[in-house]
């Protein structure tokens, strides 16, 4: 089924307890754009760069079935830019900069040819431009999935909340979710967030995997244990591909089919962070998903208890 992508595409620079890179291939709509395109095409993209981006990359993610025709490229102007550095504890990150660049004037305009998508992802982006992706829909998507992060939840908050409302499922990670109902039980902040729209809520954990919680059930995907880990950017945004990839290419909303999706969603989180950058998530084949998604499968896989007594 169609799939459309909103987000931003980005230059990041990275330090890691096992490196650093500058300028690299990052942003929102990248990251879910290759992971996606692994089980469904075209993928729809929605997104700005400046004149410093680079052909090659665009040329790529249309290797990849990305559609660029959503893409507007501002000339004399310069590609969102964002650094970040991770603690020894990877799942600890501070954001060194954030330099919006061509996002301060974007404007999306979603292509005739985009505007009857059934599936649709808001990746992050200011929430007000989230918002005016859906506005100019024609027809209401099976599925609208929302990204959002502490950038947005700080600076933002009353946009936030009306995008909410247009949400069937928000992608949070528990810090944020935690910050945003201003509760650190992560299931109770779930309940909270639900009732600011979206029915079901997926909170990422980093390496502790991820929580699906809707009014009647909880699921939990595990992360999995990788020995070498170089960069987790772009671990949410790809898990956020392969879920709504698997979901569009099914086109099946049940609890047991988003029980799959996570677990796909968490197999090409688990790739992306192997590498700096989309390094891996470019090169994967499709036998290295399937082995992964079985070996999810096998991680947590055990018979039922005997009785106690
Ligand atoms: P993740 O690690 O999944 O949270 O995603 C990191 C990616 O999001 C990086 O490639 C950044 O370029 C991009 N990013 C960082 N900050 C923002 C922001 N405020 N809005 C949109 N995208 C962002």
């Amino acid at each position: 089924m169609s799939l459309l992508v909103a987000g931003t595409l980005a230059y990041d620079t990275i330090e890691t307890p096992f490196g650093s890179v500058k300028d690299v291939l990052g942003g929102s709509a990248v990251f879910i754009s290759i992971a996606a395109s692994y089980f469904t095409t075209p993928v729809s993209l929605v997104g700005v760069v400046g004149s410093d981006f680079p052909k090659g990359e665009i040329d790529y993610l249309e290797s990849r079935g990305v559609d660029m025709e959503g893409l507007q490229v501002m000339e004399h102007e310069k590609t969102f830019r964002w650094g970040a550095r991770y603690h020894f504890d990877l799942n600890v990150r501070d954001t060194l900069f954030t330099e919006l660049n061509v996002l301060e004037k974007f404007d999306p305009v979603i292509p005739p040819s985009y505007r009857k998508s059934s599936y649709v992802v808001l990746g992050n982006i200011e929430p007000s431009l989230q918002r005016k992706v859906v506005e100019q829909l024609a027809v209401k998507p099976k599925l609208v999935v929302g990204d959002t992060m502490n950038f947005w939840i700080h600076g933002y908050r009353s946009e936030l909340e009306k995008t909410m409302k247009l949400l069937d499922v928000i992608i949070i990670n528990d810090s944020e979710a935690r910050e945003l109902a201003d509760t650190p039980n992560l299931i109770k902040a779930a309940k909270a967030i639900m009732k600011l729209g979206p029915r079901v809520v997926i909170i990422k954990k980093g390496e502790h995997g991820a929580l699906m919680i809707t009014k009647d059930t909880i699921f939990s995907a595990p992360a999995y244990p990788l020995e070498n880990i170089y960069d987790p950017t772009g671990a949410g945004d790809s898990f956020a591909g392969g879920l709504i990839g698997w979901l569009a290419k099914t086109d099946d909303l049940s609890e047991e089919n988003f029980k799959r999706a996570m677990i796909y969603g968490s197999t090409l989180a688990s790739f992306c962070v192997e590498r700096f950058s989309t390094e891996r998530l470019k090169e994967l084949t499709y036998l290295e998903i399937h082995d992964r998604f079985r070996a999810f499968k096998d991680l947590s896989k055990f018979d039922e208890a005997v009785a106690l007594t």
